[in-house]
């Protein structure tokens, strides 16, 4: 049984399967993955703003397959072949390259920004996604807030201080709260010659959580505008290194554009020559079976596959992913035991969303909280759900200290000469 992808989905069924095959059926399970850790992205807005230590939201998958007898290989898959059941694998960061065979295969790589969207987003703008991105924004917003301590020219300050999130949905806008409550709560007080009000935030987006339900979203957008963001509802055009360019010609000047506007499934899906939906997603039935191509499976965000209660398709959310992977194990079981499969039917639990300054939104299938309640259902559902003991801890220790001690501002670059 070969599982490409290391995420949320990946993991969790390398894993149940492992668990439900221990010293029952003779399973050969391996797991590939471009990563040797595992990104628990909903805390990612936390860890590019310092909330917590952006390690404490990656954990390694060696021990967590090892534990369970689960082979695992750091590979960046570069293309599947359907019809001779192999693929070619190579080492994240050298040559070494492999051909897998496998009689299984489970497709669960998920997806990537999409910065093909708009010119100059791929060579001017950051992306957040990966736990990369995570430290790159974190240091280039301390490093912009540094330059800007050097200036007195209004205009330079004013670009430098200008921090522009594209895309308002989930991501975009707990990413958007998170950068108000580090510049202008934590980093101004470091600055005594920047003042708050020389801070630009700026969210674009046609509508704030778009997905969510309306009353939480007219809160979010609320207490945004309330802190003083500007959310523009002009469509981005362009990012060079002068800012964003809206639809409507006007400039936002800023050296720092983040974009959350989009996702599309990654590449070695989506070159796969199988039906998909115009996402790229893979279409597949209640047992995740790729339709056309047997013996292959999709999960998490490489899967289209719909809700039986809703009758749309499962959003990508790692709420899914999640279920779907353990869902595919039980079933994978019990095809090899003669058992009779159960379809997936999983319903939806809801949508929590953190926006700083102990304040979020939460919708848990129909009952709606906002505010305080809603920020700390959040954090203890989240911590709740981090993969191990010792990651919980390591986060609610983050989350205490800073409720006592200032936030760590030290911009620690790992890049070119003058790594320190
Ligand atoms: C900032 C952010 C916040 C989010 N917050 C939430 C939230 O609060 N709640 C929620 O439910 N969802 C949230 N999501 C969505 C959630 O993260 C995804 O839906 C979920 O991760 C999908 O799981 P997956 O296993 O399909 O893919 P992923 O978790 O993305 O895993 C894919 C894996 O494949 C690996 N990979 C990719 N390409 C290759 C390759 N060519 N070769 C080998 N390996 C490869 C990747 O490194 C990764 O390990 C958030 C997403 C983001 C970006």
């Amino acid at each position: 049984m070969l599982i490409v992808g290391g995420g949320f989905a990946g993991v969790t069924a390398a894993l149940e399967l492992a668990k439900r095959c221990a010293g029952a059926l003779p399973v050969h399970i391996t797991l590939i993955s471009d990563r040797n850790f595992f990104l628990f992205t909903p805390m990612l807005a936390e860890a590019a703003t310092g909330a917590v230590e952006a390690r404490h939201v990656v954990y390694p998958i060696r021990p967590l397959c090892g534990a369970r007898g689960v082979e695992f290989g750091e590979m960046f898959v570069e293309a599947i072949d359907l019809a001779r059941h192999k693929l070619v694998a190579r080492h994240s960061r050298s040559s070494l390259r492999q051909e897998v065979q496998y009689d299984r295969l489970i497709l669960a790589l998920g997806a990537r920004p999409n910065v093909a969207m708009v010119p100059g987003v791929a060579e001017h703008a950051l992306t957040f996604k990966a736990a990369g991105d995570a430290v790159q924004i974190r240091n280039h917003v301390i490093d912009l807030f540094e330059a800007a301590a050097l200036t007195e020219d209004p205009w330079t300050r004013r670009k430098l201080l200008t921090f522009v999130v594209v895309g308002a949905g989930h991501a975009g806008t707990e990413l958007m709260a998170a950068l108000e409550e580090l510049t202008r709560g934590i980093l101004i007080r470091h600055y005594p010659s920047l003042a708050a009000d020389m801070v630009r935030l700026v969210l674009v987006g046609s509508a704030i959580l778009p997905q969510t339900a309306t009353n939480l979203a007219a809160y979010t957008k609320e207490q945004l505008l309330r802190r003083g963001i500007e959310i523009e509802a002009s469509r981005a055009a362009k990012v060079s290194p002068e800012g964003l360019s809206l639809a409507d010609g006007r400039l936002v000047p800023s050296q720092c554009v983040i974009w959350t506007a989009g996702n599309r499934v990654n590449e070695v899906v989506s070159n796969l020559a199988l039906p998909k939906t115009r996402d790229g997603r893979l279409k597949v039935n209640e047992f995740f079976e790729v339709e056309g191509a047997p013996g292959v499976y999709a999960l998490g965000d490489n899967a289209a596959q719909s809700d039986p209660h809703s009758k749309e398709l499962y959003p990508a959310t790692a709420q899914v992913a999640l279920r779907q992977g353990r869902a595919l194990a039980e079933q994978l079981v019990a095809e090899l035991t003669g058992r009779t499969r159960r379809p997936f039917d999983f319903r939806l639990l809801g949508e929590m969303v953190p926006l700083s300054r102990r304040t979020a939104v939460a919708d848990l299938r129909g009952l709606k909280l906002t505010g305080f309640p809603a920020w700390f259902l959040w954090k203890t559902v989240y911590m709740l759900k981090l993969p191990t003991l010792a990651s919980r801890f390591r986060v609610v220790l983050d989350w205490t200290v800073e409720l006592f001690f200032e936030r760590d501002v030290s911009e620690l670059r790992v890049d070119g000469e003058h790594a320190t």
